[in-house]
């Protein structure tokens, strides 16, 4: 059977890698047509990753990056569709909420072509973020739901997908399969001079870098927590550098490039804090047993609010400092069972064959 794979973006090299490679380890004969729209195009947001995670080379690139949201995806709704139609595939494979995933997931079901989504159901019910409208268009044009958390499946039931004809299951986090395959590869950044506990700090969400007020109380926190508290490791997301740039703001700390993959697992595991905005550094402060503090007002990933190894601060200054110091180095419980205990790439990878 013949899959094509649409990523774009930085988490989706993450989540696409242990994917791939269960799929390359089921019995059945699955040639992959790897697509990379392009999304992310700098060394170290894109070819570090195949690097570090052993992900083939691409089938197709199609260097489509920097432009708008609505120029990104139509140009990729139309090159992914030629694409689809000389590959002809039978399913084509989708991560997260990115403008290629959404890309991919439209140009696939309007050629009839089923679309299977990994992190299905995830819901922060704010239609101002861009990647909640791509996460609730690419649930409705797929057929396959593949959802990571109880809470998603909860979503899709209250939205009334089971009253449709598609497949749903709750197969866990696929971020944790990669999490577990890469622990013991980890590797100190080399740039880095730092001694002692520290605090891992990175956002780059849109909400936070292009409103001034939220993003001059992040830096104002972070300066803070650096001078007082900790020190404070930030490897500076592009979009980030260029708002910091644009509106004359520093972060006085220790600012690295972004990291690779093996080098982000050597942050997380020696961090004594973890301070994000994204979605995925989230869980994986929960995965390496560090506590977090999320600079949003809403998360997608609300069982970690509930467990208390997450709080939300929003961008509040004061409220950042203030649960910073309340969480730096608590010790968090161990992740049991939760989000598929490992086996989430497998169960996909079962359910595609
Ligand atoms: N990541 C990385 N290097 C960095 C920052 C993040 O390898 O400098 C990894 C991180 O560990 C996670 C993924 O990139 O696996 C998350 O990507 P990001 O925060 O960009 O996106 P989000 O999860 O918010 O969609």
């Amino acid at each position: 059977m013949k899959i094509c794979t649409v990523v774009g973006a930085r988490p989706q090299f993450v989540k696409a890698a242990t994917v791939s490679l269960a799929l390359k380890n089921t019995d059945c004969n699955v040639q992959e047509v790897l697509i990379h729209t392009g999304q992310h195009y700098d060394s170290n947001m894109s070819d570090v990753f195949f690097a570090d995670l052993s992900i083939s080379q691409p089938d197709y690139n199609l260097a489509i990056g920097g432009g708008s949201h609505g120029q990104n995806t139509g140009r990729m709704i139309e090159k992914i569709e030629e694409l689809l139609l000389i590959e002809k595939p039978d399913s084509l494979l989708v991560y997260g909420d990115t403008d290629s995933t959404l890309a991919g997931a439209i140009a696939a079901s309007k050629l009839h072509i089923p679309v299977s989504h990994v992190e299905a159901g995830l819901r922060s019910y704010n239609m101002a973020m861009p990647e909640e409208i791509n996460r609730i268009l690419t649930d409705n044009v797929s057929s396959r739901l593949f959802c990571p958390t109880a809470g998603a499946i909860e979503n899709l039931r209250r939205e009334g997908f089971y009253n449709r004809d598609v497949l749903i299951s709750e197969v866990g986090d696929v971020m944790l399969d990669a999490a577990i395959q890469f622990k013991n590869a980890a590797v100190k950044p080399e740039e880095l001079d730092v001694k002692g506990d520290f605090i891992l700090a990175t956002f780059h969400r849109a909400e936070n870098t292009d409103d001034v007020g939220r993003l001059e109380s992040i830096v104002a926190a972070i300066n803070y927590l650096h001078a007082s508290i900790a020190p404070v490791v930030v490897p500076l997301h592009p979009r980030t550098a260029s708002a910091l740039k644009r509106n004359n703001l520093s972060l006085n700390c220790h600012l690295i490039k972004p990291v690779g993959y093996i080098q982000m697992v050597w942050l997380l595991s020696n961090c004594a804090l973890v301070l994000t905005d994204s979605g995925g550094v989230q869980k994986e402060a929960f995965f390496f047993n560090k506590s977090c503090v999320t600079m949003r007002d809403e998360t997608e990933w609300t069982e970690l609010v509930e467990l208390g190894v997450n709080k939300l601060s929003g961008a509040d200054r004061e409220r950042i400092i203030e649960f910073a110091q309340y969480m730096f180095a608590k010790n968090i419980p161990d992740i049991g069972e939760m989000y598929g205990a490992g086996m989430a790439s497998q169960r996909i990878a079962s359910a595609l064959v």
